[in-house]
C-alpha cells in the first residue's frame, strides 16, 4: 500500500511518501530527518490527536469554554470524547489547566480547561 502524507511535527511540512506491506515493513520517502519517519510510521499503526473543543458553561462570564486534551489521543476514542464533551456543563470557577474528564476512556489522557472562567 501507498500513503502521501505531510509530516506535522515541524513547520518544513515535508510531503512524505509512505508504503508498506504490513506493520513491520513501513518504508518512508521525502522526509528531511528522522522524526518524520517515526511521524509516518505512527500515522498508520495508532494515529493521534489533539483534540480541541469548546464546552458549555452553566454561568460565567462566557457561554462556551475553549478545552484541550493535555496530550494526544488515539483517533479511534476522539468520538467518545466528543459526545462527553457535548454533554458536559461547566460550573465556574474554573482555572486554566484544571482537569475537566480525567483518564478519559482509560487512555492516561485527560481534558483541561485552556481559560479561566469565572463566576459573574
Ligand atoms: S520530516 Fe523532519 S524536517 Fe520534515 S517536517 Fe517532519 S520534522 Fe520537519
Amino acid at each position: 500500500m501507498e500513503r502521501k502524507m505531510v509530516c506535522i511535527s515541524c513547520p518544513l511540512g515535508c510531503r512524505l511518501t509512505v508504503t508498506w506491506e504490513d506493520e513491520n515493513d513501513i518504508a518512508v520517502k521525502g522526509n528531511k530527518c528522522a522524526k518524520g519517519e517515526s511521524y509516518a510510521q505512527e500515522e498508520i499503526l495508532a494515529p493521534k490527536r489533539v483534540v480541541t473543543a469548546t464546552v458549555r458553561a452553566a454561568t460565567g462570564a462566557v457561554r462556551r469554554l475553549p478545552v484541550k486534551t493535555n496530550l494526544p489521543m488515539l483517533k479511534g476514542y476522539i468520538p467518545a470524547l466528543l459526545n462527553r464533551i457535548y454533554k458536559l456543563e461547566l460550573r465556574p470557577p474554573i482555572v486554566r489547566g484544571q482537569v475537566l474528564l480525567k483518564n478519559i476512556e482509560g487512555t492516561g489522557v485527560d481534558l483541561v480547561a485552556t481559560r479561566n472562567l469565572k463566576k459573574v
